[in-house]
């Protein structure tokens, strides 16, 4: 059964460890992800953006494909549904389709009106139980071109969005989205202990998890940040391991063309990537 993702957050931020948010984009994907979190008896939470949303025929199909999985592999260990960088609209419809998280971003919006549609969302996720995440300071990402550092957010607009009643907070704290470039800056740690010593027990979220190297990531979680997102770092795995196999011909040889075949060593290698990710995060054993 998928459960919100604010126990397993507060423990996290109590205990000084962080969950994995790991990106869907299909059945591997997710099956890699549960049988590992399964292995591992770790919380997880499986983060679905509006484009993958999108591409797997919409949220109750991922919905039905998430909850069957629960049960066809019997996964004990909590699980949260999650809707990643969700639209006003669009975390609507993930509440109505039975996910059990969303993220309002509405760090695009002026501060007033963020708040004024985080407000909406929050009485709606707590009449039915639901974590909310919400965003300030834009995080950026690869498609803004070339980005020396991304956007640092205001520690009191943090703490604005945070007393709304939002579960977690996700604050830019110089972190992008997909590959970081050579020029990177770092994280602002200034930010961060800023961030958390007007948000209290809030657990934060560290967004654009692929590349920064594992002594950010732990100062990081020293600091507050409780939920750690990561997708890129699956799709380069996959994309590997997919490539090595075509690449050695194995295609090729006898059955090596069935899809069960061809598509195995991307699924071991997204295991792989979120086995090292729980054990750098501390999340192993906590579920
Ligand atoms: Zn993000």
């Amino acid at each position: 059964m998928l459960v919100s993702a604010k126990e397993m957050l507060n423990k996290a931020k109590a205990g000084k460890y962080a969950v994995g948010q790991f990106n869907i984009n299909n059945l591997e994907w997710t099956k890699a992800i549960l049988l590992t979190a399964e292995e591992l008896k770790s919380p997880v939470i499986l983060g679905v953006s509006e484009g993958a949303g999108k591409y797997m025929c919409g949220y109750t199909t991922v919905v039905g494909m998430v909850n069957g999985m629960i049960n066809e592999l019997g996964i004990t260990v909590p699980v949260a549904l999650h809707l990643d960088h969700g639209s006003y609209e669009g975390a609507k419809k993930c509440i109505e389709a039975g996910f059990s998280s969303v993220m309002f971003d509405g760090s695009h919006y002026p501060i007033e009106e963020n708040i004024a549609k985080t407000k909406e969302l929050v009485k709606i996720c707590e009449e039915k139980g639901l974590s909310l995440e919400a965003e300030v300071g834009a995080i950026g990402g690869e498609e803004d071109g070339v980005i020396g550092s991304g956007e640092v957010a205001d520690p009191e607009e943090c703490k604005m969005i945070a007393d709304l009643g939002v579960t977690m907070l996700a604050a830019g704290i110089g972190n992008i989205h997909g590959k970081y470039p050579e020029n990177w800056a770092g994280l602002s740690f200034d930010t961060l202990d800023a961030i958390q010593q007007l948000t209290g027990t809030m657990p934060l979220v560290l967004h654009g998890g692929t590349g920064i190297p594992a002594d950010m990531i732990q100062k990081a979680i020293s600091l507050g940040v409780s939920k750690i997102n990561v997708n890129t770092e699956c799709q380069l795995a996959f994309a590997a391991a997919t490539r090595e196999y075509v690449e050695a011909g194995k295609d090729l040889q006898g059955k090596g063309f069935d899809p069960r075949k061809l598509l195995a060593p991307g699924f071991e290698a997204i295991k792989a990537t979120v086995k090292e990710k729980m054990e750098l995060f501390g999340s192993v054993g906590k579920a």
